[in-house]
């Protein structure tokens, strides 16, 4: 190790920052940060130095930063010439900032970008809010001293209590429940393992559109239920043992019934897992995740939703077809391909108006069915429209045309993946993407 690593306690305590430029500026935000007095000069003068507990030098004549070096090793004061390691006795890290949480990286001088490289990878896997649910835990200190005096006993209730049902409060930014969780399991001595369900969009299948939420979920997850659209690159973003329960279904091959889906979720929770229902997409949009979250609320079982990008946007996005646009399209419209009773169930003099986008999902096998119901509402059949197949997965594929010719290619066309049906002015102004 290059460096001891130790952080340094500035409140009330003088900081130099010696130089006026863009630099000097970026140092001088994370010493007010830790509540460092500021003392703040353009040129060097040995007397700055005096009652000074750190002293950093940047955007100043070279001899005044040498001098500043010189005097600050003299005198005992760890100091930074920015850039200029050989003027140094201490680096500055590349922070993450989630106070009380800290978390500073140092590649001991030789590679800064690769330091800040590393933060931008921790930035994306801790919690925005991880410094509430520090700040909480450290509420607590001192009665968690006092209640489980035994080391183990306590080390045992903080790893159940951070991450447990309150910790997750504290998380979402529901901080008076999550004191109150807390104070209720330190009460009781123990942390009540009731499970949780998380039902989290999985995207269109392309990992790295998950959210970071999702990402962080699916690496704390115990169990995982999921359905057939969700992407094997996703499911590699999960914690590697947790239990995987596939749950797909097939279009008229209803694998696992609904109830018997909300059942399960009802049944992990309460074995205490943490479980995350994984659905392609969005879980609100047409994912049946408005049934499940009120069955668990109905068993009274915590329930969080994570919005995921859902199809249209997906497909959208990869084959640069706009779904809205100032002159043709001032309305995008989802709608399901999905038959009740035999029947397509929609609202065809809706749809048939123009100036919107509809977006079909489910929508190739009743596609012949869909065109005649929007052709009868006055739709004409010559309407710009597309089939996207698999967008969003980097693999997509576009079938465009009109209503009447996309609705007679699409049998030949189609090559077994999901797929979206586009219908709308705006599906024409696709833009090229290079
Ligand atoms: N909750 C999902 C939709 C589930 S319904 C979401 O928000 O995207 C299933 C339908 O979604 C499929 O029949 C197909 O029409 C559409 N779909 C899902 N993933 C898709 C993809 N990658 N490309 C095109 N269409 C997709």
């Amino acid at each position: 190790m290059r460096h001891f690593p130790a952080f340094l306690d500035l409140a009330g305590r003088t900081a130099l920052l010696l130089g006026q430029g863009e630099t000097a500026e970026r140092k001088a935000e994370p010493l007010a940060r830790a509540g460092a007095t500021l003392r703040r000069a353009p040129r060097f003068d040995p007397a700055l130095l005096d009652g000074v507990a750190i002293a950093i030098g940047a955007d100043a004549p070279e001899a005044d930063l040498r001098a500043l070096s010189e005097e600050a090793q003299r005198r005992g004061i760890p100091v930074n010439i920015v850039d200029r390691s050989e003027l140094c006795t201490f680096v500055m890290p590349a922070i993450v900032d989630r106070d009380p949480v800290t978390v500073a990286i140092s590649t001991g001088g030789a590679a800064p970008t690769l330091a800040r490289m590393v933060r931008q990878r921790i930035e994306a896997v801790l919690p925005p809010r991880l410094g509430a649910l520090a700040a909480l835990a450290g509420r607590f200190q001192a009665a968690i001293r006092r209640a489980l005096p035994d080391v183990a006993a306590r080390r045992r209730f903080l790893d159940a209590a951070l991450t447990g049902r309150a910790a997750d409060l504290a998380l979402a930014g529901r901080e008076a429940e999550a004191e109150a969780g807390f104070t209720q399991a330190l009460a009781s001595h123990d942390v009540p393992r009731s499970g949780s369900v998380f039902l989290v969009g999985a995207g269109p299948g392309a990992a790295d559109l998950l959210t970071l939420r999702a990402l962080r979920l699916l690496g704390e997850a115990d169990v995982i239920v999921h359905d057939r659209l969700v992407s094997d690159e996703v499911l590699d973003m999960a914690r590697r043992d947790a239990r995987r329960i596939f749950v797909g279904k097939a279009r008229a091959d209803h694998c696992v019934p609904q109830e018997e889906i909300n059942a399960l979720l009802v049944r992990l929770a309460r074995e205490g897992n943490r479980v995350v229902r994984l659905k392609g997409g969005d879980p609100l949009v047409f994912g049946r995740g408005g049934e499940e979250a009120q069955a668990l609320s109905d068993a009274g079982i915590a329930c969080e939703i994570v919005p995921g990008i859902t199809a249209a946007l997906g497909c959208a996005a990869e084959t640069g077809i706009p779904l809205t646009h100032r002159d043709a399209a001032r309305m995008l419209t989802l709608a399901t391909g999905h038959t009740r009773e035999g029947r397509l169930d929609l609202d065809f003099a809706a749809l048939a108006r123009g100036g919107q986008t509809i977006a079909v999902y489910m929508g190739i096998a009743t596609l012949p069915a869909l065109r005649d119901g929007l052709v009868a509402a006055g739709l004409d059949a010559s309407t710009p429209a597309a089939i996207v197949e698999r967008g969003g997965t980097g693999h997509a594929r576009t079938l465009a045309g009109t209503l009447a010719s996309i609705t007679l290619d699409a049998p030949g066309w189609m090559s077994g993946g999901p797929a979206l049906v586009l219908i709308g002015e705006a599906v024409r102004l696709r833009a090229v993407v290079p």
